[in-house]
């Protein structure tokens, strides 16, 4: 159990717009300027711009450079920070240098491809929720004619476990890591901080998945949801050791770096959520996805979700919980939806002339 839902959270709407709805007119401008808008797309790089705001994104292959108009910093890839001659908005139009042009088609180039090679999930952290004092939601059911006291502490972990090592099987080169292996207690600082230790290569990327187990006052609630983090929530990924020392300009690659975790973290969820529904759809009811800013991920500097795997509270799902072979289609249901996850992430963000 995880706490009442506050709010009903609405996704806020893409803060990059296309390209095409932000063309201008043409302007009169010297010859060593173009329109970014026109000019990157001829270079196969694709253009976001949001006029609002003053930022904008280029894409290719997977590849990202986030840039600001007015600003000489570029962010690529989300690590690196270049230095660029700054793009600037000429009667509402965003012009760029051609130096600019040259910078960016070097960075897009097959010839600069950096280092380390393909974007990769390079770990799994699998949080088994509560455990040891804290028990979590638990209910008194009959099951198999037997009194019986069900403990989300005891589903979290076998369920947990059993996705260990599904995952450790078919990922030996990955961590995969479980925040407790047994009956003790853990902070939920303790499980943001075996998270946020995990050492990763520079292109790789870490996902955590928390399990829990519902439970409501109504005995009749029954099914399954996947929880992420609200993208309302703002929080400090890039700090100044990056060598950034405009505050504005910092702000605006954090929010940029946020939205994209939030976007993985919707596409997890929602892998996980269809692997669920495959595995226990016809037993149990698929409640959807749900945003919300709980702790265990506003911490965790990756893609989180949380699933709520079912309601103990209801005699019929406390029976279901309570059965091993049911947990197994639990787990293959996390463990599908994650695997489809990573082949995703790996294929569209991976450098195709390497595969
Ligand atoms: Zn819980």
């Amino acid at each position: 159990m995880r706490g009442i839902p506050r709010t009903h959270i609405v996704l806020s709407a893409l803060f990059l717009m296309a390209a095409g709805l932000a063309h201008g007119a043409a302007v009169n401008t010297s010859p060593e300027t173009v329109n970014l808008l026109d000019a990157a797309p001829k270079n196969g790089i694709s253009v976001y711009w949001d006029t609002l705001t003053g930022s904008g994104m280029l894409e290719k292959d997977g590849r990202r450079a986030l840039f600001h108009a007015g600003d000489q910093l570029m962010l690529l890839d989300y690590q690196k920070l270049a230095i660029i001659d700054p793009p600037r908005i000429d009667q509402g139009t965003l012009m760029v240098s051609l130096d600019f042009m040259d910078t960016i088609t070097a960075f897009f180039g097959v010839d600069t491809v950096p280092q380390g090679g393909l974007y990769r999930v390079g770990a799994i952290v699998i949080d088994a929720g509560h455990g040891g004092k804290d028990p979590g939601a638990f209910a008194a059911h009959t099951i198999g004619g037997e009194k019986t006291t069900v403990y989300e502490k005891n589903i979290t972990l076998a369920v947990s476990k059993l996705l260990y090592d599904q995952l450790s099987k078919t990922y030996p080169d990955k961590k995969i890591l479980l925040t407790r292996k047994d009956d003790r207690f853990l902070s939920l600082e303790e499980r943001v901080d075996i998270a946020n230790a995990v050492p990763l290569g520079e292109r790789e990327a870490i996902l955590f998945v928390s399990v829990h187990v519902n439970s409501s006052l109504n005995n009749k609630s029954t099914g399954f949801e996947v929880w992420y983090l609200s993208p309302g929530y703002r929080r400090t990924v890039l700090t100044g050791s990056e060598g950034i020392e405009d505050k504005a300009l910092l702000t605006i690659f954090n929010d940029m770096l946020e939205e994209e975790y939030t976007a993985e973290s919707i596409q997890i969820a929602k892998s996980i959520s269809d692997g669920l529904n495959n595995q226990i759809g016809s037993q149990s009811p698929n409640r959807g996805l749900k945003a919300e800013e709980w702790f265990v991920v506003k911490n965790a500097n990756m893609p989180s979700v949380l699933v709520e795997i079912g309601f103990l509270s209801n005699s019929q799902e406390a029976a279901l919980l309570s059965d091993p072979a049911y947990l197994r289609k639990i787990s293959a249901g996390i463990y599908n939806g994650l695997t489809d996850f990573v082949r995703d992430f790996e294929k569209s963000r991976g450098f195709t002339g390497f595969q």
